[in-house]
């Protein structure tokens, strides 16, 4: 993140852009609401005495973490344009190593057997109460210092425990400013008028990206600092295409990019003319455009996108922002519910992705030396927890007699793995047998190929699998050995990696060998600068969010398979960076 230009800590009108990457594209322009503020509310529960010391570390990591990103924010601003904002930064790390905040709520735990965001409530409490009859403007404005450094260490313990509830400030196009957000949080704001959202961290396929383009609202993350340099309710405009966040813009600005709205409106409302045109290539090739989705409530958008089927069904979505597992019944409505709304056109149910950034109450990894993206993840998680399993798959295929329903096994890596996963489901389909309940018997098993391993030696797999779906955020990830979760490394996140494009490539490939259909349900399917490359692959089938699919439909339309293959030969040849871009723009010209 860079920020340019320059303004007092307290003169909050003088306009200044900020850079992060751009994860959904588009124009938001609303005013900031800081998330995770003191305002929002924090769950108070008691915790037992041989918890207290475990709860007082917890709370002592939290401060470190902030004393941490403090000292690295003075370092950043010390020299750059912002140099005038390292003194308040330097408060903030004062009132830090106070025994107000280093030891006070310490102490609260331990007498209260509180848990630490109480603890920190209390002493906040506390120390504003002090605050209350001050007249004196200079120590006033500390008031807001203290509060926001209570705040950071709030928003550093929702980073290893979240437990805060949402709360938008008002009803317009409110704009979301956090340091980060969960998946679950992300999922939570459609039911929030938020606009916009910006994060601190983040990288471009984590989930939280993912679903903001679902949601096809602007989002942009890993700004690093933009919750010590933008205030509540200021004027922002979000560029989620550049990944440019401009505060307080001066009214041609404002202008500007009311201007280009109404063009991405007008572009948005011609593309839609294509919802019903087959999506087919100038030679005549036919290609299916499904749709991803995360909740029965998408159902909508898929339809209004023209989409002939669904992809990928997110399920762990229904798992999240809840204390409880939902039970069979409760699954199988939701389920049924989709495959009705889709009609007759096939509905890919993915069984439990769980793990990684996607956690639900109770699972979330609390030691920081295991890294969750390799640890118990989708199926593995689903063969470690039978039972959850079990009612899931049951649930799924349940609701297969009401149309076309696909069963996707995500993260395959191993024979052992696929085969325990078919027991699995043999197993649901004998008791629902036994038990006198319909269910479509020929249900088709597919498996994401989202590990190299299970790229590479897919003739392992490929003949017990009815179909395959290459799950191009995870390749990527673990090929290139990036977390996609984490900005620190999000520039290295590349779908154009040769080994990538192998991969691919050889998947296709082996899937078309082998008759078995094959799609991509990651990000790279919705990107449309990466669709005539799949199609010269040979891909046929693409699952993307419903946002994205009218986009691509129209490239579809646009490209001749005879023409772009020679290209995308070369493409698969190219061993420079420079190479790669030129052919994927000659393609695309
Ligand atoms: C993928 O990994 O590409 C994929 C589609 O699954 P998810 O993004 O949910 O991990
Ligand atoms: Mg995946």
């Amino acid at each position: 993140m860079t920020a340019e230009g320059s303004r007092a800590a307290t003169a909050s009108s003088v306009s200044f852009t900020m850079h992060g990457i751009g994860v959904s594209g588009g124009i938001a322009i609303g005013h900031a609401h800081l998330f995770a503020g003191m305002s929002a509310e924090v769950d108070h529960y008691e915790i037992t005495g041989l918890e207290v010391i475990r709860e007082q570390r917890r709370y002592d990591r939290a401060v470190k973490e902030v004393r941490d990103e403090l000292s690295e924010l003075s370092d950043s601003v010390r020299h750059g344009p912002s140099a005038e904002l390292a003194p308040f930064v330097n408060v903030h790390r004062l009132l830090l190593d106070d025994a107000a905040f280093s030891e006070a709520p310490r102490d609260i735990i331990r007498e209260q057997h509180c848990n630490a965001e109480w603890a920190l409530r209390a002493q906040l409490d506390e120390l504003l109460a002090q605050f209350g009859d001050i007249q004196d403007p200079y120590l006033k404005e500390r008031e807001d210092d203290v509060r926001q450094v209570a705040e950071r260490i709030l928003g550093a313990l929702a980073g290893t425990q979240r437990r805060i509830a949402i709360k938008p400030v008002r009803e317009d196009a409110s704009i979301l400013v956090a340091r980060d957000l969960s998946p679950a949080d992300v999922i939570l704001f459609r039911q929030h008028p938020f606009a916009a959202f910006v994060t601190d961290l983040g990288g471009a396929t984590s989930h939280t990206a993912i679903i903001a383009r679902s949601m096809n609202i602007p989002a942009i993350v890993a700004l690093h600092h933009s919750r010590s340099f933008i205030h509540e309710d200021e004027l922002i405009i979000i560029d989620g295409t550049q990944g440019v966040v401009i505060v307080n813009p001066d009214r041609s600005v404002l202008a500007e990019y009311r201007l280009k709205q109404n063009q991405a409106r007008l572009e948005r409302d011609k593309l839609k003319r294509l919802k019903s045109a087959p999506a087919a290539t100038l030679d005549g090739t036919p290609v299916q455009l499904y749709a991803n989705i995360e909740l029965p409530s998408d159902v909508e958008s898929v339809k209004a996108s023209g989409a002939t089927g669904v992809g990928l069904f997110r399920s762990e979505f229904l798992f999240m922002n809840r204390r409880d597992l939902p039970d069979e019944d409760e699954q199988y409505e939701a389920y049924r519910e989709v495959v009705e709304g889709l009609k007759g056109l096939p509905v890919t149910i993915r069984t439990l992705d769980l793990g990684a950034d996607k956690t639900v109450e109770g699972q979330q990894d609390h030691d920081p030396v295991t890294n969750p993206a390799l640890g118990l993840r989708a199926i593995r998680y689903c063969l470690a927890e039978p039972q959850v399993f079990n009612t899931q798959l049951r649930a799924i295929l349940r609701a297969s007699r009401h149309g076309k329903v696909l069963i996707l096994i995500p993260m395959l890596t191993t024979w052992n793995e696929l085969s325990q996963a078919l027991a699995a489901v043999k197993q649901a389909k004998e008791q629902l047998r036994d038990e006198g309940v319909k269910f479509d018997d020929y249900v088709p098993v597919g498996g994401m190929i989202e590990v190299p391993a299970a790229a590479i030696a897919l003739p392992m797999f490929i003949r017990k699998l009815d179909f395959l779906s290459i799950g191009t955020n995870d390749l990527i990830q673990y090929t290139l050995a990036i977390d996609r979760a984490d900005d620190k490394v999000a520039h290295l996140y590349d779908p154009l990696h040769p080994a990538v494009l192998a991969l691919i490539a050889g998947v296709i490939r082996t899937a078309q060998q082998h008759e078995k259909p094959v799609a991509v349900c990651g990000e790279m399917a919705g990107d449309v600068e990466l669709t005539r490359m799949l199609l010269g692959f040979g891909l046929r089938h693409f699952s993307m969010h419903p946002a994205h699919l009218l986009g691509v439909k129209q490239r579809v339309l646009m490209t001749s398979l005879p023409d772009i293959s020679p290209i995308v030969a070369r493409i698969l040849r190219a061993d420079e960076p420079e190479k790669m871009q030129a052919l994927i723009e000659k393609l695309n010209s």
